[in-house]
């Protein structure tokens, strides 16, 4: 009898054992499987779609775009939702992190690595594979952010623009974010849309190669309207007037082109905290010029 019981608890165990084994390989089968669709099929369906649209949305974004006005005005404003939408989105990572970046960004010293120093005699110090000096980050054609580097707004950056936005309100001036935040893929696909438009060299004249956009490092935005006229609108001129007050800076001014490497973006903000922004503002300078580097690719 007991063997008996010893025999029908060792089918039981047998049986148990087929069946995870069998259930294992399902499961891994299964798995594989949905990574598959989701890394590739779905990745690579999704993917085109993401740089077909925002290569419309986001290209409009950080372009220049006297070319596509009229074409473009019913996409513009598709994507301008797009895009308002995603930043909206982004908020509450903005807001997260606001607070604990803000001091780093306000406070000159960043503990990382001194590695050189600019022409006007600042440290370039470089901790975690960003860039920052005078605590800065700097993000341009010379400097890199991380690809994996997706922070949403930072820094005390959205903050800033609800101050600013009320503020002008009060003075009859509607302010609103385009497009903000934007990831390593999303810049690639945005810059590859325009290299596939313009060819390469205009392309680098009106939007950033991934990895160089300082929209990927949360403390940009663009505002109202991706054309050179809205320099010459109520809100383009109130925005250039204003936006240092509230720690914000035109990063591509008109006539710094060599030395931005940009074309004029007058719906381009660039937020430094307060101080640094009146700083530069007073100075007449750009950013490369107040600090003493270059824009550049290598
Ligand atoms: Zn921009």
């Amino acid at each position: 009898m007991p063997k008996n019981k010893f025999w029908y608890i060792a089918l039981i165990l047998c049986f148990v054992l087929i069946l995870s084994g069998c259930s294992y390989h399902f499961g891994d089968a299964f798995s594989s499987d949905v990574s598959m669709g989701d890394s590739s099929s779905s990745e690579s369906s999704s993917k085109p779609k993401e740089s077909s649209s925002n290569a419309a949305s986001d290209e409009t974004s950080d372009s220049s775009s006297e070319e596509e006005t009229a074409s473009s005005e019913a996409e513009e404003q598709q994507s301008s939702e797009e895009e308002s939408e995603s930043s909206s989105g982004e908020q509450a990572s903005s807001q997260q992190s606001s607070e604990s970046s803000e001091s780093s960004e306000s406070s000159s010293a960043v503990e990382g690595n001194v590695v050189g120093k600019t022409s006007k005699g600042y440290d370039i110090v470089v901790k975690d594979g960003i860039t920052y000096i005078d605590g800065a980050v700097i993000v341009n054609k010379t400097y890199t952010l991380p690809k994996d580097y997706a922070p949403g707004f930072t820094g005390g950056t959205y903050k800033a623009f609800q101050v600013m936005q009320a503020d002008a309100k009060k003075q009859g001036i509607k302010l609103e974010i385009i497009s903000g935040f934007r990831s390593y893929q999303t810049q690639q696909n945005t810059y590859n849309g325009w290299v596939k438009q313009y060819g390469k060299e205009y392309a680098d004249t009106i939007s950033a190669r991934p990895g160089h956009s300082e929209h990927q490092s949360g403390l940009a935005m663009d505002v109202n309207s991706l054309k050179f006229a809205f320099a010459d609108t109520k809100e383009g001129i109130w925005l250039a007037e204003n936006c240092w007050k509230y720690g914000f800076i035109i990063r591509y001014p008109e006539g710094k082109e060599d030395i931005t490497g940009y074309k004029y973006e007058p719906w381009h903000i660039r937020y430094l905290g307060k101080e640094l922004a009146k700083k530069v503002y007073d100075s007449g300078l750009c950013l490369e010029e107040y600090f003493g580097i270059t824009s550049e690719y290598k």
